[in-house]
């Protein structure tokens, strides 16, 4: 019934179509131009009593409740606090993969809160309501119509009227040119997998929303069922609000998981604005003083709210995150950092670790109660911090290893749970760093995607993955182009998110291509984009 075409995270961007008319979800129903939508809103069934009766009453609420063949119809629940909204939708969310309509519940303030967690359709029948009590709204703000002097919008009655001659009926128009702008913006923010960073920056406009967004984030196992573990887009985290997001947490998962030390001597060093850090210009002039020193060491870079390995440093989100330097640490921020710090290190049998770094990278190391030289004395790259850091690698016995290839050893291990060891041997790494290639003899198996930070497949790789039935979708017999639909989609692998690398065959292995939508999607939804197609066998 909804045929998607992008995700961002829980949000989706999809077509309906109703009695042969065509609607593209976020969709805002429009009651002032009722005409427009009068099929659609009388195909569906309100029921009689509201959602929020379920929990007061459950009995009565099987008899009375709406019973829409197509949608999710969940009315009143405008009344809810941040934490009932929140866990009603989720709870929504999961039951279904139908189109979730909220009656009565959309402003253009909670818009992008709402689409966020999941729902697919409102309306403006509050922006309406609120106009006759005088209520002007906007994307981030409402006004008493009475307290404004001019109109700051350029809607089409706000570019007409003055703040005098703006009646009810004009006002009600505003607010849903506002609600339609809204939604543009959001289609925009899913469309460029941003919409987490901009929820974030929207919700300090409101305390609830604030709220909302903070309850969602209790409970990761919600989105781990639609969120991509690899983006394109830059993640940006601004505030102790980003620690607990999604690409946070599954990033720590997943790397701590797969992190194998090779080396027992461990170098800890700061984070630099420029990624991938080892182009940045601290990391390039530590690293050619260094020279031959640095080989055989393990590097973990620490930053605010990420800890990265070197070999995680192209891994999204390392490979593409901004953070603002200030230079002040906050209590929790050191406790975060460290913590996950301390698993890394656990991860490994280090004799020696050393920590290069200085103010509050050395509070959170210092919070360790580790044994650990400190060598940076002032700046990092100072003469003075680069020869401490030189005579502490002099002193050290490491064991060999190339980092080029513990980068593809984890990255395999990170994205597809696969060991490098299972590629065989004859594995050498070609290119120009980070645009690294990993080839067996003539073939190439793997390549760095640095827009997404991961791996992209080619056919050696794609065989043993379909070997062990890692990312893989089994199709219907049929030539795939371009796209390969939901409804040509017989199993796949139910790991799979959206912009995963995935392999798909039927009697046997055809090609490699980019997921759209979840694995679970791609079996039970019959419309949709599953799989965009990168090469074929
Ligand atoms: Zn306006």
């Amino acid at each position: 019934m909804i045929s998607l075409e992008k995700r961002d995270g829980v949000a989706r961007i999809g077509k309906l179509e109703i009695d042969g008319r065509k609607f593209e979800v976020p969709l805002m129903i429009d009651f002032l131009e009722r005409y427009e939508f009068e099929d659609l809103i009388g195909s569906m069934d309100f029921g009689i009593a509201p959602y929020v009766l379920r929990d007061i009453d459950p009995k009565r609420f099987e008899v009375l409740k709406g019973k829409d063949k197509n949608f999710i119809i969940a009315t009143g629940l405008s009344v809810l606090s941040p934490r009932k909204l929140v866990e009603t939708l989720i709870k929504l969310r999961n039951d279904s993969f139908k189109p979730l309509y909220t009656p009565a519940l959309a402003t253009p303030k909670n818009l992008p809160l709402l689409v966020y967690f999941g729902v697919d359709i409102v309306d403006n029948i509050l922006p309406i309501v609120k106009a006759y009590e005088g209520i002007y709204m906007l994307e981030n703000c409402e006004f008493e119509l009475k307290s404004l002097k001019s109109l700051p919008c350029n809607c089409e009655i706000c570019r007409n009227h003055s703040v005098k001659d703006l009646d009810e009926e004009l006002i009600a128009k505003h607010n849903t040119a506002v609600m339609k702008r809204q939604i543009k913006l959001i289609k925009e923010q899913i469309r460029s997998e941003n919409l987490r960073n901009f929820v974030e920056a929207h919700a300090k406009f409101d305390p609830e929303l604030t709220a909302m967004l903070r309850i969602g984030d209790e409970n990761p196992e919600f989105f781990k069922r639609y969120c991509a573990v690899f983006k394109k887009s830059k993640l940006t985290p601004t505030s102790e609000d980003s620690f607990s997001r999604y690409e946070v947490f599954t990033f720590f998962e997943r790397a701590i998981d797969a992190y194998k030390p090779k080396s027992e001597v461990l170098l800890i060093l700061p984070c630099s604005a420029r990624k991938p850090y080892m182009l940045s210009r601290s990391h390039s002039k530590i690293r050619s003083y260094l020279g031959d020193l640095l080989s055989g060491v393990e590097e973990i870079i620490v930053s605010s709210p990420l800890v990265v390995p070197r070999v995680f440093e192209l891994t999204y989100p390392a490979i593409n995150y901004d953070v603002p330097v200030t230079g002040y640490w906050s209590g929790d921020e050191i406790r975060f950092v460290a913590e996950k710090l301390a698993k890394f290190i656990e991860k490994g049998r280090f004799d020696v670790i050393i920590a290069h770094v200085e103010g509050g990278y050395k509070k959170v190391v210092e919070s360790l109660g580790i044994d650990v030289i400190f060598t940076a004395e002032g700046e990092v790259t100072s003469q003075k911090s680069l020869n401490n850091l030189r005579k502490a690698l002099e002193c050290v016995a490491k064991r060999d290893f190339d980092l080029y290839l513990s980068i593809f050893e984890h990255m395999l291990r990170y994205q597809f749970g696969i060991e490098l060891s299972e590629l065989g041997d004859n594995l050498k790494v070609k290119g120009r760093y980070p645009n690294l290639e990993l080839f067996k003899g003539k073939d190439r198996i793997a390549r760095i995607d640095v827009n997404y930070g991961m791996l992209d497949v080619y056919m050696p790789l794609a065989k043993l993955m379909l070997e062990k039935n890692a990312y893989t979708v089994r199709i219907d017999n049929f030539e795939p182009k371009g796209m390969i639909f939901a409804v040509g989609v017989k199993e796949a692998d139910e790991r799979i998110r959206p912009n995963d690398i995935v392999v798909f065959y039927n009697d046997e292995l055809i090609g490699v291509g980019r997921a759209i939508m979840t694995g679970i999607e791609m079996v039970e939804m019959d419309r949709g984009y599953a799989i965009e197609v990168k090469r074929k066998l």
